[in-house]
């Protein structure tokens, strides 16, 4: 029975394990890095759907067919790895981050796909073990974000912060702005209009929400949406001076595109994400995100956020980021 490790090592060159399944090694797309690489960028797994994760975004298609290639030797032969403790790990089950080992025939159970909820799982894992490297790699506390604003809109007076956000919507779509209980009745139709009527109107609530409605509803339900979705993204566990490094991720790992960033008066900010195109790149996302402390609610698109421009008791719902 071969080890897993060694043919991980004779693909990619020595590594650095930090667990009996992960650890460091150079990067097979190093060479197509445009930013500086650190020792701790890229990660490889043997465990689960086995993967290479760097944490760099030139290098993307050189990953996916080294990825392909380690699946392809590691799939040849069933392993097994003795752990410290005594346990077994075979060929596919996944060592987890509190230690337990999610069986492959639990990972496989109840999947309409097989190997896409292997990868989600496994997704998970890597970016659980990342974490710490994608919170010191893409740190980027509040006061730089304020800083790196494309559009300096922080000390800007509230009505002029809301219409500036508001443009982040295409012209002609129903969005809705009104308190969180302000929708599933008619006399609500009120707080669904397009967007040139808010822009009249101006800041008159403190909530909005990530998707677009169909005109005339009068329903913040996932059945009324329409056409335009943001992603907006927030955690409970990441303060203001955290949650940054998961937007930068995004943003310039992922590609996924940051649109504006909310101060919400409270402990969180909320960064304004285009939202993923296809349902496959929604459970990644959603799997990741989940992973590295973000909330999993806001991927129910029609969930109330805090509306910029609004204030909290007396605290402005500040926007302090926006692409121009
Ligand atoms: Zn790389």
């Amino acid at each position: 029975m071969t080890d897993p490790r060694l043919t991980a090592q004779r693909l990619l060159g020595a590594i650095d394990w930090q667990s009996e399944v992960h650890g460091y090694c150079a990067c097979p797309g190093t060479g197509l890095h445009t930013t500086r690489a650190g020792k701790r960028d890229c990660q490889v797994h043997v465990d689960g759907a086995p993967t290479i994760y760097c944490l760099h975004a030139s290098c993307a298609g050189i990953v996916a067919q080294t990825n392909k290639q380690l699946r392809r030797e590691l799939g040849h032969a069933e392993w097994e790895l003795r752990l410290p403790d005594g346990r077994t790990i075979r060929s596919g089950d996944v060592l987890r981050h509190d230690g337990q080992i999610l069986p492959r025939e639990v990972v496989a159970a109840k999947a309409p796909d097989k190997r896409a909820k292997e990868q989600l799982v496994m997704l998970a894992e890597v970016a659980k073990r990342m974490a710490p490297q994608i919170a010191a790699k893409f740190h980027w506390p509040f006061e730089a974000i304020l800083a790196d604003s494309p559009l300096q809109v922080a000390q800007r007076d509230p009505e002029d912060q809301f219409r500036v956000w508001l443009s982040i919507w295409p012209p002609t779509v129903t969005v809705w702005i009104g308190d969180v209980f302000s929708s599933g009745k008619p006399e609500h139709a009120a707080h669904f209009r397009p967007v040139p009527e808010w822009r009249e109107i101006g800041p008159t609530a403190n909530y909005t929400c990530g998707s677009s409605f169909k005109p005339g509803s009068y329903r913040r339900s996932n059945d009324n949406i329409n056409g335009h979705r943001f992603l907006v993204v927030e955690s409970d566990i990441l303060n203001r001076d955290q949650v940054g490094a998961v937007f930068r991720f995004l943003h310039q790992r992922l590609q996924v595109t940051c649109r504006a960033i909310v101060d919400t008066a409270g402990k969180s900010l909320h960064g304004w994400f285009d939202a993923p195109a296809s349902k496959a790149n929604e459970a990644k996302l959603k799997a990741l995100l989940t992973a590295l402390g973000c909330d999993p609610k806001l991927f129910t698109f029609s969930q109330p956020v805090r509306l910029p421009g609004a204030y909290r008791d007396g605290k402005l719902q500040r926007l302090i980021w926006k692409r121009p």
